[in-house]
């Protein structure tokens, strides 16, 4: 075992503060990453203040890894020391269920191992992510990093970009379909780039006129303010697929009349209950509200690997380890353009 510097909160009313903790000895399926960058996701926050109920402490959280190779286990053959590769939000799962088969681990029927806060089954304890010097990941979960672009702004390709990607594929998002996008946060922003790289006419849906010149900087063609009754009415019936990344529970019926026949809303941020549905409004034109959850590995590495060709990444603030708590406060009133990302560098000055 290696003991490495890390940041945690001992709970739900505490700062994250400086932790040590113990990473496993690489056994011949693992890979050991120092990490160099990680991406700060809402999730974090919802984790360390326990808004799930489901909080395990010391909690570590970071599922936006990107480091570079230190050691590898025999087996971990596709993995070199010094090369660059990036760690989401799973670092393990059953592999024998009917998800796991279809390379959809995120869904796995026996509970995949998320990267912090889940059972650790190595050393027993929960698992610890990527706020610390070093992580251990079985090969299966690690994914290569495209050299070619700026490292530090694709951490948050490991959660918010594949949160993004995973509906836009499923849903056969295409050239010229008109593709709404609710709600320009971490995820939002994603999902704009990315819509917008696959050919989509991109319209960004936000409460507020004031990120008109944001959306179209990240290359949204059309800006609708969703508080406009008029311009909500413009739109009605004329959307061929809506991505809503609204964090927390809200009224969807509005945004269900503004889909076509047929075509389908995805949740990828609330993950709570909602205002009620109104059941006529999914009736009367065959609508379909769904949700999904990150993606699986092999879609992660696909999109990693589209951002590489298309040089996608993530608008970032980065900050210093000792500003995460800050950093949470200024997140929770969005004000970050678009993510935070911790250089890890700075938990070395803490001795
Ligand atoms: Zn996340
Ligand atoms: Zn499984």
């Amino acid at each position: 075992m290696s003991n490495v510097k890390a940041y945690a909160a001992k709970s739900a009313t505490r700062d994250l503060e400086p932790f040590e903790l113990d990473r496993r000895e690489p056994t011949a399926e693992d890979v050991e990453i120092e990490i160099l960058y990680c991406g700060v996701c809402h999730s974090d926050i919802h984790t360390v203040k326990n808004d799930w109920k489901n909080a395990k402490y010391p909690s570590v959280p970071g599922h936006e890894i990107i480091g570079r190779v230190t050691k590898t286990g025999e087996n971990a053959t596709n993995f070199k020391e010094g090369q660059l590769v990036g760690v989401g939000c799973m670092v393990d799962s059953c592999q024998t269920c009917s998800a796991c088969k279809d390379n959809l681990e995120q869904y796995c029927e026996n509970g995949a191992t998320f990267t912090y806060n889940s059972e650790d089954k190595h050393l027993g304890g929960h698992t610890f992510g990527g706020y610390s010097e070093k992580v251990v990941v079985d090969k299966k979960f690690v994914l290569n990093i495209p050299e070619n672009l700026d490292v530090k702004a694709v951490a948050p390709l490991l959660c918010a970009g594949i949160t993004t990607w995973s509906p836009l594929q499923q849903w056969n998002v295409k050239k010229g379909d008109k593709v709404g996008v609710i709600g320009l946060g971490g995820l939002g922003h994603m999902g704009v780039k990315l819509a917008n790289a696959m050919g989509a006419h991109v319209v960004m849906i936000t409460t507020s006129a004031s990120k008109t010149e944001d959306a179209k900087d990240l290359g949204a063609h059309e800006v609708l303010i969703s508080k406009d009754q008029k311009q909500m009415a413009q739109h009605q019936n004329s959307f061929d697929f809506l991505l809503n990344t609204i964090p927390v529970g809200h009224d969807v019926n509005p945004y269900i009349s503004l889909l076509k026949r047929d075509a389908t809303m995805v949740l990828v941020g609330a993950i709570e209950p909602l205002d009620p549905i109104h059941g006529g409004g999914l009736v009367g034109g065959r609508k379909r509200l769904a949700g999904s959850l990150i993606g699986g590995i092999k879609e992660t590495q696909e999109m990693l690997d589209f951002c590489g060709e298309h040089n996608i990444v993530s608008d970032v603030e980065m900050i210093d380890i000792q500003n995460i708590n800050n950093a949470y406060d200024r997140m929770i009133k969005s004000d970050v353009k678009y993510r935070f990302v911790i250089d890890m560098k700075s938990l070395k000055n803490n001795q």
